[in-house]
């Protein structure tokens, strides 16, 4: 049984209009992935956690050496440059130690049209902080901040270590987190408080980025028969992966049941042709393939190739010109942490001790950087403010509410789970 009660020093601790402002300062910052706004952001947290009193780690991440490991998980922007940062509340016996980590880039602000105002000066709206990165996820990284801040100025001593972590490059791939873990980082367990609306998430399908390339034959426009053209050939290939979603989506993990479409595969780009008044002799798609829970990347790409050389091998043409597949970019493997597992029963009690409403659990349909951190043995949920359907939108939000919730939560289950000493 889990009271109110016994946390009520570091929830009432908890400063809202803080990491409100918290949330805004770091929305200005426009962090999108290779930038240099990238790299600063980092720097503020490194600055700021230094500031409160925190033992701060802060590195330059050896982007060439990383990126050339076979486990690398992939980078999707030119980077020669990047910062990880950690910020430890050590705790004054042998209790575990609690990770919490988010990530500080953001996608870039899309159609600028599309918003209400500009993306990086955020605005609040009711209870709505609007802005890019607001949801996912500085809202996030400022829940976990002013949680551990909380329980700093509530002056209670731990028994186990509280460590902070803000990464980059984690929409890209995983860059940061994969730093993390090569400097050595281990934890008893982790919270990512990426925009799950509150609910808890132990489970992400992968997602691995590729490429096609279809071939044609290019002629004059007016004589098109005579030349082969690269867009109809795609057509049967997208016929081809459509199918492959269905039959790839027949059954999945009971935790990935309440999506539509659990384990998408969907085209993000097409690029064709290169002249109106001719047979367009290439065509480059590039999209993602969803990856299930239990299964390996290797398995999902060997899916795919097998789906595209059927298709190849029987049509004429394309069985000589064989379209072309590659894997680029964000590599993101499916990752899983037992539901059961007692820590995530547990955050979820003190989530609801604390009046903030029953979390459910269920599996997310994105990849992330969880399946990093549970590849390197450390058991990890999600758990964060926003709703996921904000995220990489036009006129992004997060509820201010629930970013006070999530910090009032972290602070309770990091005092329960290191312990008082
Ligand atoms: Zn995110």
């Amino acid at each position: 049984m889990v009271e109110r009660s016994g946390f009520a020093d570091v929830i009432d601790g908890v400063d809202g209009p803080g990491v409100v402002g918290a949330v805004e300062r770091l929305v200005t910052i426009p962090s999108i992935g290779g930038t240099t706004a990238e790299v600063e952001v980092q720097d503020y947290c490194a600055d700021a956690w230094r500031a409160d009193g925190f033992e701060v780690d802060a590195w330059d991440i050896d982007v060439p050496r990383l990126s050339a490991e076979p486990g690398f998980p992939g980078m999707e922007v030119d980077r020669t440059e990047a910062r990880a940062v950690t910020a430890r509340l050590p705790g004054i016996g042998d209790g575990p130690t609690l990770l919490l980590l988010g990530h500080t880039d953001v996608v870039p602000p899309g159609d600028r049209a599309a918003w209400s105002g500009d993306p990086f000066t955020p605005r609040l709206v009711g209870d709505h902080l609007i802005g890019r990165g607001s949801c996912d996820m500085k809202a996030g990284v400022a829940a976990m901040w002013f949680a551990v801040r909380a329980i700093r100025d509530a002056g209670v001593r731990l028994r186990g270590d509280i460590v902070l972590a803000a990464v980059s490059g984690e929409e890209d791939g995983g860059l940061g987190t994969y730093a993390l873990l090569d400097r050595g980082i281990s934890a008893d367990a982790c919270i990512v408080p990426e925009p799950t609306d509150l609910d808890l998430i132990p489970a992400n399908g992968g997602a691995l980025t590729f490429r096609l390339r279809v071939r044609g034959r290019a002629t004059h426009a007016s004589r098109r028969t005579e030349g082969v053209s690269a867009i109809d050939k795609f057509l049967p290939v997208v016929t081809a992966l459509q199918h492959l979603e269905e039959r790839r989506n027949l059954e999945v993990d009971p935790l990935m049941q309440r999506w539509p479409v659990a384990y998408p595969l969907s085209i993000g780009t097409v690029q064709s042709g290169d002249w109106a008044s001719t047979v367009p002799d290439l065509l480059i798609a590039e999209g993602r393939l969803g990856v299930a829970l239990g299964e390996t990347p290797e398995q999902a790409r060997a899916d795919l190739e097998v789906a595209i050389a059927d298709l190849c091998a029987a049509d004429p043409w394309l069985a000589d010109h064989p379209v072309e597949v590659e894997w680029w970019g964000g590599q993101f493997a499916s990752g899983r942490t037992d539901p059961g597992t007692p820590f995530i029963e547990r955050l979820g009690q003190v989530h609801e001790a604390l009046g903030h409403g029953t979390p459910e659990v269920y599996g997310g349909p994105y990849g992330s950087d969880l399946r990093l951190l549970v590849g390197a043995g450390i058991p990890t949920v999600q758990f964060g403010p926003g709703e996921s359907a904000a995220a990489h939108a036009p006129d992004e939000w997060v509820d201010i509410r629930d970013v006070i919730a999530c910090a009032q939560t972290l602070a309770a289950f990091a005092v329960d789970f290191c312990g008082r000493a």
